[in-house]
């Protein structure tokens, strides 16, 4: 049952914050909504979330536009071709992990005449079948990505190796910090951290998250 999930997702964001001595107030949850149906996703907004993340374009426009009043957070391997679809509609792109997308995010957003708000998506364990940007490169893509006005970057995003036991997830969490840390600047603090889904989200908010995404735990396995 969705609510009994949700309830349970909260209470161990809840201990995990309190654990590392941070507010719970401090993580958003975004819950991703490739293996739910419409209703659980509506029941999800009526019982208080307010933040969903989709990967895929085409596949969640109906669910991105079931609900008024959530935010979307795109999370998947975002293609140019695809820029102008999610633009109008998500508010943020947490997978940005290339200069040719950040020119074709800054062109649509100047065409929209809005603003994008961006993560930046590394790949830490440098695994191949990731996709983000090797951490080494982060401050020259920083560097790249300045004249782009239209990019509000807010920080960075990546997931951890999928292994069993989380706490083999810690490091590679830790380690998206301490880039963090080392690449923020007066203008550019990027306070957020989106780390952490269903295995390991707990570890994530003990390191520093400021965003969890997590599906199956609320939504169930597909
Ligand atoms: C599917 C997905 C999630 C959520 O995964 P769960 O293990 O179901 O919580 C989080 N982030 C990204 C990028 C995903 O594709």
């Amino acid at each position: 049952m969705f609510a009994d999930n949700y309830k349970l997702v909260l209470a161990k964001i809840d201990s995990a914050a309190k654990r590392a001595g941070r507010n719970p107030m401090d993580i958003t949850l975004i819950a991703v909504t490739k293996s739910a149906v419409i209703e659980d996703i509506k029941l999800a907004f009526e019982q208080g979330i307010k933040d969903f993340g989709a990967n895929r374009v085409q596949e969640e426009a109906d669910k991105v536009r079931s609900i008024t009043g959530a935010r979307w957070h795109f999370i998947g391997h975002l293609q140019r071709n695809k820029v102008k679809y999610v633009l109008p509609v998500y508010s943020s792109v947490q997978t940005l992990d290339r200069i040719s997308l950040a020119g074709e995010l800054q062109r649509y957003a100047v065409k929209l005449d809005q603003m994008v708000r961006v993560l930046i998506q590394v790949n830490i364990s440098g695994e191949k079948s990731k996709f983000g940007l090797p951490p080494d490169d982060l401050a020259g893509f920083l560097k790249e990505i300045r004249g782009c006005d239209r990019l509000k970057v807010q920080g960075l995003m990546t997931m951890a190796p999928f292994v069993d036991d989380p706490e083999m997830a810690r490091p590679y969490f830790r380690q998206l910090r301490q880039l963090r840390d080392k690449n923020a600047r007066p203008d550019l603090d990027l306070p957020e951290l989106s780390m952490g889904m269903t295995n390991d989200f707990e570890v994530a908010v003990e390191e520093g998250a400021t965003m969890v995404r997590i599906g199956s735990a609320l939504f169930g396995i597909k």
